[in-house]
This record gives C-alpha cells, sequence and structure tokens, in this order.
C-alpha cells in the first residue's frame, strides 16, 4: 500500500479548502505552481539570446552610459502574457511573484560569470508617496528573489527618488529622458564605493530611469554597474 505523508495530506487540504489560481489563465494551481500554471510559465516570451555580446537589452543601453552586463528575462508583449503578468504584479498586489521571478531570474544570472561578482543589488526606487499608496515596490521583490539566488544583498537606503515624475507610460520617447532626469539621489555613497551594482527594474523602455539613475551613481568612485530588468519592452 503506498504511504501517504501527514504533510501531503495536509497540502492537499489546504489547496482544497483555499485553491489558487494561475495570475493568467484563471486555472487551478497544483501545489507544486507557485504563481502561473506549467504551461503559462512554459510559454512566456523568454529572451532568446541572454548573456551574448550585445543582447537586445544590452544595445538598448548602449551609448547611455558605462555598463559591465545587461540582461532581461522576458520580451514585453504588449496585451500578451509578459505584460499581464506584470501588471499583476504592480498593480493588483501580486509582489510575490515579483520574488518568485526574482528567483528565476537570479538563477540564470547566477550562471554568468559578471553577475556573480556582484556587490549589491539596487531596486530602482519610487517615489515615497507613490509607494506608500501601492503598498510596496514591485523591483524591490524583484531584487529580494534575484539577491537569493546570486547570495548577495539587496540596499534600498542608498538611491532615492526625489522629484515627482508623472507617470512614464504617459510621455513620448524624448520627454522620457526630460521627465525623468535629475529626479534620483544617492544617500551613503560610501556603503557603494568600489561595489559592483545590480541596478533592477520591472521592465526597460527607454532606458531613461536607468540612464538617470545610473548618473548620479557613476558619481561613486570605482564603482561598476549592471542591469537587470525583468521585462524589455519595445522602444
Ligand atoms: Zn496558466
Amino acid at each position: 500500500m503506498k504511504k501517504i505523508s501527514i504533510r501531503h495530506l495536509l497540502n492537499q487540504c489546504v489547496e482544497l479548502l483555499f485553491p489558487r489560481y494561475c495570475l493568467l489563465c484563471q486555472d487551478k494551481l497544483f501545489a507544486f505552481e507557485p504563481h502561473l500554471c506549467t504551461h503559462c510559465l512554459a510559454k512566456l516570451p523568454y529572451i532568446t539570446n541572454p548573456f551574448s555580446l550585445n543582447n537586445d537589452t544590452e544595445m538598448r543601453l548602449r551609448g547611455r552610459f558605462p555598463f559591465t552586463k545587461a540582461e532581461s528575462l522576458l520580451y514585453f508583449d504588449k496585451g500578451g502574457d509578459s505584460q499581464r503578468l506584470i501588471h499583476a504584479i504592480k498593480y493588483q498586489g501580486a509582489k510575490e511573484a515579483a520574488t518568485y521571478f526574482g528567483k528565476i531570474s537570479g538563477q540564470l544570472l547566477a550562471s554568468n560569470a559578471c553577475f556573480q561578482t556582484i556587490d549589491l543589488i539596487i531596486p530602482v526606487p519610487m517615489q515615497e508617496d507613490k509607494r506608500r499608496k501601492r503598498g510596496y515596490n514591485q523591483s524591490e521583490h524583484l531584487a529580494n528573489g534575484i539577491a537569493e539566488m546570486l547570495h548577495s544583498r539587496v540596499e534600498t537606503n542608498c538611491l532615492r527618488k526625489i522629484r515627482a515624475t508623472d507617470s512614464q507610460t504617459h510621455h513620448k520617447r524624448n520627454e522620457r529622458w526630460e521627465n525623468v532626469k535629475n529626479s534620483f539621489l544617492v544617500d551613503y555613497p560610501e556603503r557603494l564605493a568600489g561595489k559592483h551594482i545590480l541596478l533592477v527594474d520591472d521592465v526597460l523602455t527607454t532606458g531613461a530611469t536607468m540612464d538617470a539613475c545610473a548618473q548620479v551613481l557613476l558619481t561613486i568612485p570605482g564603482i561598476q554597474i549592471s542591469v537587470f530588468t525583468l521585462a524589455l519592452a519595445e522602444n
């Protein structure tokens, strides 16, 4: 007779009492599926050329500021699965899904020698009142997941958003650069001196936000910057 553990039985009871549903297709999840069903997780639009020299994310940032390496996990497909996933993470409270995708991303990054030298992970900060309203910064949760897999640490006290910028989504390409310029400030620069920093954000579009963060960080002696975003949008 097959032996069934108490833990297995308890898990089954929890599944029955508190069923969970896939963030994308709304199908009921199995116990081993954290936020997305296996099918939806497999068919996300993953970046096809990670770690290659001049991969799509690096090409987006090339010439803007000096960086060591830049990667994304997904392409941002408008109206498609990755947009819906990020929408759930940002606006529907699915912050644990951000940590989960951070772990998946961290696993990928850990396989590359360059990312193994990351000293600190800095999520792109949100304006404090905006953060309070949402209750969390999704990039911070993403960074927590990455940090776990890279055996690194998340630093949230050194980069601060100081000026209200309108939501980037309402701006045309050129306006985005002006809108976000000079809107970040560095605190405790001595903590970052000589360190390899991984800047983390949810979506990379024009690169204006990353550039604004990098410009202030690059004033710190000996700093080295790499970049990761969960998704890369069309420019
Ligand atoms: Zn699904």
